[in-house]
């Protein structure tokens, strides 16, 4: 047997799209709150991603990345919001990303190849737990795996190896019998490399330079590539 672990944000759901309709939500209490909605919601982009990686690496909590995530921006603005505003700017953003999330194209047809072919499917994420498993909820992705890791219930996350190690000792497998398949570089790729497991990076738009990590553009690829991986 053989199993193929797929990363969740940016590789199976389309989140830059899902949060561009967060942000037009966002944007109409923004406006209606007398803020400048492209200049708050650009600083939110910005602040997002060093926020998170701190959340990953376990230095900061979850509620303290959610707060910080609405609360920064207005720093930057040289704004102080008005109490109860971050919290109901955290609601609107988490029941449009969580509750309504946009799965690619390929998604379905990738995990129905992979099963056709005998080949396991698990998910690894380093989201957090309450928003992910909502997400796999509101997707059907939950169920349609044969298993989901998500590294806040597991106390470690990608690009550790414990990650990794966690999602083959459910199935027993060894790290050779494992493909991870992911759009992060260092999180998804270099991380199950460096764990043992065979990797593919998902470039969608083409925008890594051309280097040692074997990439794909499409999930369509993957149950070729993992046939012969595995060979
Ligand atoms: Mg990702």
């Amino acid at each position: 047997m053989k199993l193929v672990i797929f990363d969740l944000d940016d590789t199976l759901v389309d989140f830059a799209t899902t949060r561009q309709t967060a942000h037009c939500h966002l944007a109409l209490v923004l406006d209606r709150e007398g803020i400048d909605s492209t200049a708050f919601l650009s600083a939110c982009t910005e602040v997002d991603r060093p926020l998170f990686t701190l959340f990953e690496q376990g230095r900061l909590t979850r509620e303290e990345y959610r707060t910080r995530r609405f609360t920064d921006p207005f720093g930057r603005l040289g704004l102080s919001p008005r109490d109860g505003l971050v919290t109901h700017l955290n609601q609107v953003f988490m029941t449009c990303v969580n509750d309504s999330p946009l799965l690619y194209d390929d998604v379905w047809p990738a995990l129905d190849g992979l099963r056709s072919r005998g080949i396991r499917t698990a998910i690894l994420t380093n989201g957090p737990s309450d928003g992910q498993r909502r997400k796999l909820r509101a997707t059907g992705l939950g169920e349609a795996v044969d298993h989901v890791v998500i590294g806040e219930e597991l106390g470690v996350s990608k690009p550790q190896p414990a990650a990794f190690q966690s999602v083959l000792e459910h199935f027993a497998f060894e790290p050779a019998g494992a493909l991870m398949v992911g759009d992060s570089p260092a999180l998804d790729y270099d991380g199950a490399v460096d764990a043992g497991l065979k990797a593919l990076l998902l470039d969608r738009a083409g925008s890594h330079a051309a280097g040692n990590r074997a990439s794909i553009r499409s999930l369509q690829e993957v149950a070729q590539r993992s046939a012969a991986l595995f060979r």
